[in-house]
């Protein structure tokens, strides 16, 4: 039995009860409503860039995703709609799009993963979400076994989350997007992107320029994967900013980095790594004698350093979560999700 710890970004995991390679959509839903139909265990597994799963494995029946396709559906002289099978990586996907002139992707450029898990926590990264160029997804739904398209408004988009990361039981068939084709051009929604670019915030710069300048950010940072590079061996960052009340903000000191809630004027969004390094965890934090650290690039990303267990993740994570409680009262919330008989 392989270990689910060659499948994960990790790199830690025992096995599966049973593993289900699905390399076509048919093959996927022919699986899952398999499982489904003798009332099995069972979790979906794409790219696993985004688990942390139990030393001693899954006692269920893994369906690991690996379908392929990318359809267009509708072209237009300044828009395409194109259908993504689930199992396509992420990134493939960002590099196909820049190829064919496609915009939209370029900021989420280097998110590992495959495109069936990106809307499950919209995914985002330099002032793009998914949710910003997602129309609808292709669903199996495990309670009726049904298969159904689900719109992007009636998918629950929020910061790092979606009615699908808050329970809605089923599997991402495919997903469709709504793309630009406006002339290699794309604007530039993030300071340090713009910064990093030369151009003003807010105006367009060339998209593969955008790419190129995203991925080498997210390199110096350790979040684009690198089998040689111990500081990738994440999933990527660990907690997500927590979002508290303007009141309650007042009670972290006044210079600790703080952005507005999108139509939420009563709250603000705080930034987890400086709560981190505040209490008092550093970058390369490791408990002693464990092989798990928090990165040498980034606060955020918690590491294997080669070797570590599972409960080593965990444990180093609920002594981060500790410390920041202890220090400002706030609960940091994991962003991967725990798989096993286990919790952070
Ligand atoms: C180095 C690094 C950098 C990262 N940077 C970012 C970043 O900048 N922004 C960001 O948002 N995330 C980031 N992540 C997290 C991760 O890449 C994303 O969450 C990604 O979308 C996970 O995709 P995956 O296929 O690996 O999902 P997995 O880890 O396989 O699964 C994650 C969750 O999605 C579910 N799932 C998977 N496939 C499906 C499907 N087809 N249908 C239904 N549910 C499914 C799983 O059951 C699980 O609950 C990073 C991770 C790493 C390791």
């Amino acid at each position: 039995m392989t270990d689910l710890a060659a499948l994960t970004s990790f790199r830690v995991g025992g096995p599966a009860r049973r593993l289900v390679t699905c390399a076509s959509t048919d093959d996927l839903v022919a699986a899952a409503l398999d499982v489904w139909a003798d009332d099995e265990p069972w979790f979906v597994l794409g790219g696993g860039s985004n688990v942390l799963v139990a030393d001693s494995g899954i006692d269920a029946t893994v369906l690991l995703v690996r379908s392929a396709g990318i359809d267009v559906l509708e072209e237009s002289a300044t828009s395409v709609r194109v259908r993504v099978a689930a199992g396509v990586s992420w990134d493939a996907l960002v590099a196909t799009a820049l190829e064919r002139g496609w915009s939209g992707l370029e900021p989420l450029s280097g998110i590992p993963g495959t495109v069936g898990a990106a809307p499950v926590q919209n995914i985002g990264a330099y002032g793009t979400e998914i949710a910003d160029v997602l129309t609808g997804i292709d669903f199996l739904d495990a309670t009726t076994g049904a298969r159904e398209w689900i719109g992007a408004d009636d998918l629950g988009f929020g910061y790092r989350t979606s009615a699908l990361k808050r329970g809605r039981a089923g599997i991402v068939l495919a997903v469709e997007f709504l793309l630009g084709r406006n002339g290699g051009l794309v604007p530039v929604r993030y300071a340090q992107l713009a910064s990093a670019l030369h151009v003003e915030l807010g105006t367009a710069a060339d998209a593969a320029a955008v790419r190129e300048t995203v991925l080498r950010l997210r390199a110096s940072k350790g979040m684009v994967l690198d089998r040689d590079d111990a500081d990738t061996w994440s999933a990527g960052s660990f907690f997500t900013n927590p979002i508290v009340s303007t009141a309650f903000a007042e009670t972290v000191p006044f210079d600790a980095p703080r952005w507005p809630v999108q139509d939420e004027p009563a709250r603000v969004k705080l930034s987890a790594a400086w709560l981190i390094e505040q209490a008092g965890v550093p970058r390369g934090y490791a408990l002693p004698g464990s092989r798990a650290a928090v990165s040498t690039k980034h606060t955020l990303a918690l590491t294997n350093r080669g070797g570590a267990t599972a409960e080593e993740i965990a444990e180093l994570a609920r002594y981060i979560q500790a410390r920041v409680f202890a220090r400002f009262g706030v609960s940091l919330v994991p962003e991967p999700v725990a798989v096993g008989a286990f919790e952070v």
